[in-house]
């Protein structure tokens, strides 16, 4: 059945007083048929059995949805916002990319240009399916207020990273005014309903010790993640042992930065002993597995840590905002890195990426009382996804099926608190394809102008 006509406008889907009555819905435990969904004020105010909610508000009229699946939206545990102009920069680099093209191209954004890069990058990863991402760190205040500006007018939910190293081309900034800012950007966005701000060192190796673990209580006290890239190249490694005599991660330990507030992104290269510290310290990891296909070295064990207890979510790195081929390539890295070498033909099974992709993710985020699963008193943040597609039939097992099978054109809506921000993939309340048309006329001449330095040259014909 073509599920368009179900609904005369994107609005019927969260009018008030009304049950949505999806022929799926993913609840925490999984994928069930035969609910209802009642939302108010921007969130979930019931759901359960249809036949109950029926009983429980007898004058509320049912709008079905056939063929349809309501979900969590995703939630990317790491991205890079205000990187998007470049993120077709990176194919055939050697690691630590963020050395020769992320630092030279941000440094070449002014703050007109760090909105625009990052407003694309928000819209990009709602029309992937995610209703929440984390961004890992902006170098400027001025940064920090164009991506807040970008993710408001594109209605995504945002945990927001200013960052705070105090270690700078060998020399030592000073650490009062950085922790001054930080305290700053941490009370800074109390009351607002999408940005929830966090601090971010970037690698552990550009902040001393006192700093490290100075900005990691500050998020502590309060309440807020703190941020760090850990064990990701090898040659970071290799430098943080020569540097320091320890790798990042024991590093991040000895410093007294490596507690229950801290995300890590990536954790490919950890041993035995790393991630034992990790799992006793509570720490949180973001699996990044585009991220290894495309500059790692490695692909973190995320099966063995989510066995391990140590709170897990997917990231992107800013790689590609598709959540759904996010969800696919975490499947295939784990199984080609960890579960094929023995014969573990499950690895995980559709659930752990899933649960990954939302309801771990938002954990991962300290948002775990506010988005990532459909249940009462949480934002209604979710996808309506189209069943009604030949790649989904015939359906045993929907959990596996949205891992290996779904797709982004399947997303009909996507809705943040409780308001309708995509509609079969674009905006309902303002113009992408004019910023698209302003992104093109202007990021070519930036990344030509910035002094990027490509191992692999681009294409003659460029
Ligand atoms: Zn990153």
């Amino acid at each position: 059945m073509d599920s368009t006509h179900l609904l005369s406008s994107p609005e019927q889907l969260v009018a008030p007083d009304q049950l949505l009555a999806p022929d799926w819905l993913l609840l925490p435990e999984g994928p069930r048929r035969g609910q209802g969904v009642l939302i108010a004020n921007g969130c979930f105010a019931d759901v359960g059995p249809l036949e109950l909610l029926q009983n429980r508000y007898p004058g509320h009229p049912v709008r079905r949805l056939e063929s349809q699946l309501l979900m969590p939206g995703f939630i990317d545990t790491h991205h890079h916002l205000s990187q998007s102009f470049g993120k077709g920069l990176v194919f055939g680099e050697p690691s630590e990319i963020f050395r020769r093209v992320w630092i030279p191209l941000e440094g070449s954004l002014d703050t007109d240009l760090l909105y625009l890069t990052s407003k694309l990058a928000a819209f990009e990863s709602l029309r992937g399916g995610f209703t929440t991402v984390c961004d890992a760190g902006t170098r400027s205040l001025e940064g920090v207020e164009a991506i807040a500006k970008a993710v408001h007018e594109v209605g995504i939910r945002c945990v927001l990273a200013k960052t705070c190293n105090d270690l700078q081309g060998g020399q030592v900034l000073a650490a009062s005014h950085i922790l001054a800012m930080a305290e700053q950007h941490l009370s800074a966005w109390d009351n607002d309903p999408l940005v929830t701000p966090s601090l971010a060192i970037p690698i552990p190796e550009i902040a001393t010790d006192s700093t490290l673990r100075a900005v990691y209580q500050l998020c502590h006290e309060a309440g807020r993640v703190f941020q760090s890239h850990v064990n990701e190249h090898l040659v970071a490694v290799e430098r943080s042992l020569e540097l320091y005599g320890v790798r990042p991660l024991e590093h991040l330990h000895r410093a007294g930065a490596l507690g229950p507030r801290a995300l890590l992104a990536h954790a490919t290269l950890l041993t035995p002993n790393e991630i034992c510290l990790l799992r006793d310290s509570g720490a949180a990891v973001s699996y990044n597995p585009v991220a290894s296909a495309w500059k790692g070295n490695a692909v973190a064990q995320a099966h063995l840590m989510h066995c391990l207890g140590i709170p897990i979510g997917l990231g992107t790195d800013g790689t590609r905002g598709d959540a759904f081929r996010l969800l696919d390539c975490a499947e295939s890295a784990q199984r080609f890195a960890h579960g094929l070498p023995v014969g573990d033909s499950v690895c995980g099974g559709g659930q752990i990426w899933l649960d990954m992709g939302t309801q771990d993710a938002a954990q991962v985020l300290g948002l775990g009382k506010v988005t990532g699963q459909i249940s009462p008193g949480k934002a209604a943040d979710f996808l309506l996804v189209d069943l009604a597609v030949p790649e989904l039939l015939p359906s045993w097992n929907l959990t596996w099926d949205l891992v290996r099978l779904a797709n982004r054109d399947q997303i009909q809506a996507v809705v943040v608190q409780g308001k309708v921000r995509l509609w079969q993939g674009w905006p309902t309340d303002w113009d992408a394809r004019a910023l698209m048309r302003q992104v093109d006329a202007l990021a070519r001449a930036v990344v030509s102008q910035a002094p990027i330095h490509k191992v692999h040259p681009f294409p003659s014909a460029v």
